[in-house]
């Protein structure tokens, strides 16, 4: 590897984008070539790629005796393929540049998360999500996997490989993710509307479901200070019917859904329609998402139990209120892939931007989860969370494929973190 091939040796401590985690990796390679990156990687015991760095746990940590993985210095490929409907992107890509690229050819993605800001293999890694009834998690755009593996030879997984199911959500534990082919459609517009004071009294699952169901991408916004939710964010796909939304009262001014943040952070509002990339997330990528200073956890959960599971946690508000900036629940449509939290059921998110003190926060976590066990929560692999490994081998199915799948990928266990081996020791 020569001077110019990769760069190393950071000095600053690398740190996640919430500040509460500080890597403790020995080394930082940041490869300008796949033959640099595949040389770092034959050459290390342990090794774990740093995405975009949105996770709030250790699960990008590749320990003191490992090298963190950044594709930043690599050449950012975004390669459209019009008469396919595909694009397959390079490992480092972030949603923001990617989906202004697809959307100059007239095409869009299916849905986004609710920022622009991550990377696009880090965002599939760890199942990240947006909402709609009908909307998979962002995973399930994916075709085609190309990883460079321990030994540095490159592997490529298709849609139709019976290897397929763990190859996306997988953690990053089978390899660098240098390329992913995804499935693209003719481009949409949208218009984003929010509502302000849903009542929770008399909702029921019929009605939950006529909310989340009420355009292509629904998010309710709640404090859990009081019953009800503060705000309601409709999406509308300007080529898909609407009936309106005459449930809450229309916002009168631009809102955004941390109390105090302000609303020209968000996305365009009041109907205004306009590009999918520029309204499905509700964070513009120019601005900081969210409220810049947060722990977040979330779970996933049959949505047909959402209304046990919301009366649930109404039963902890008084634990969670105090230390909540705010708690977002979306619908997630089932996928398949075998560690995706959405794995084979259609589910509701419930999602919680905490405040930025993982002291006060930790046993809240631990009441939350203790409140959504009876519905088999599963959490969300980039967030705070407590779930022992015994309880998540319960509620993946399929765990003991993908460390099946991890042993044949990764047999010396080099992408295989404190964060994954717990996982995959349950
Ligand atoms: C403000 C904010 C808002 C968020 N909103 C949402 C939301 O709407 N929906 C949702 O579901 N989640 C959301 N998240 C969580 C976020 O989507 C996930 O944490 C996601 O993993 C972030 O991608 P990243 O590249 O930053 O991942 P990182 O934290 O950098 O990495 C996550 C995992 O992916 C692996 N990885 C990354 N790149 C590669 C690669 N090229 N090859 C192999 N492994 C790789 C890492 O090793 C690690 O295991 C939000 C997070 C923040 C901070």
């Amino acid at each position: 590897m020569t001077e110019t091939a990769s760069v190393t040796g950071e000095t600053a401590p690398v740190t996640n984008w919430a500040g509460n985690i500080t890597y403790t990796a020995k080394e930082v390679h940041r490869p300008r070539t796949l033959d640099a990156l595949r040389a770092v990687v034959a050459g290390s015991v342990r090794a774990r790629v740093l995405g975009s760095g949105h996770s709030f746990n250790a699960i990008a940590e590749p320990g003191p005796e490992g090298v963190l993985l950044s594709l930043s210095e690599l050449p950012a490929g975004i390669d459209v393929d019009t008469a396919e409907r595909t694009v397959r992107v390079s490992g480092g890509v972030r949603y923001a540049e990617l989906a202004r690229a697809v959307h100059r050819h007239g095409l869009a993605l299916a849905n986004m998360a609710s920022l622009p800001h991550i990377s696009v293999a880090g965002s599939v890694a760890t199942g990240t999500h947006g909402s709609g009834v009908g909307n998979a998690p962002l995973a399930a755009a994916v075709r085609e996997v190309e990883l460079v593996v321990a030994d540095g030879s490159v592997v490529r997984i298709a849609r139709g490989d019976e290897r397929f199911g763990g190859a996306v959500t997988s953690l990053g534990a089978l390899g660098v993710v240098t390329a992913l082919t995804l499935d693209l459609e003719p481009a949409y517009e949208v218009e984003q509307h929010v509502f302000t004071e849903l009542p929770a009294a008399g909702l029921d699952l019929a009605g939950f479901e006529a909310v989340m169901g009420a355009a292509y991408s629904v998010s309710l916004f709640t404090d859990w200070g009081a019953p009800g939710f503060r705000q309601v964010w409709v999406k509308r796909r300007t080529d898909q019917p609407y009936a309106g939304f005459d449930r809450a009262a229309p916002a009168t001014e631009a809102m955004h859904p941390v109390p105090g943040m302000p609303a020209v952070n968000c996305t365009a509002q009041f109907g205004v329609a306009g590009p999918w990339h520029e309204r499905l997330p509700h964070f513009r990528a120019q601005f900081t998402p969210s409220s810049g200073d947060e722990l977040q956890s979330e779970y996933l959960l049959p949505r047909a139990s959402a209304i046990d599971a919301l009366s649930a946690l109404d039963a902890v508000r008084g634990a969670v209120a105090p230390v909540l900036q705010t708690c977002e629940i979306r619908a997630v449509a089932a996928d398949e892939q075998w560690l995706s939290p959405a794995h084979g059921r259609d589910s509701v998110a419930v999602h919680f931007t905490w405040v930025a003190d993982t002291a006060a926060v930790l046993p809240v976590v631990r009441r939350v989860e203790a409140a959504l066990d009876a519905f088999g929560a599963r959490p969300h692999w980039g967030k705070v969370f407590t779930v022992p490994p015994a309880v998540l081998r319960e509620r993946y199915p399929q765990l003991g494929e993908f460390a099946a799948l991890a042993a044949e990928l990764d047999p010396s266990g080099t992408f295989a973190n404190v964060f994954v081996r717990d996982v995959l020791a349950g």
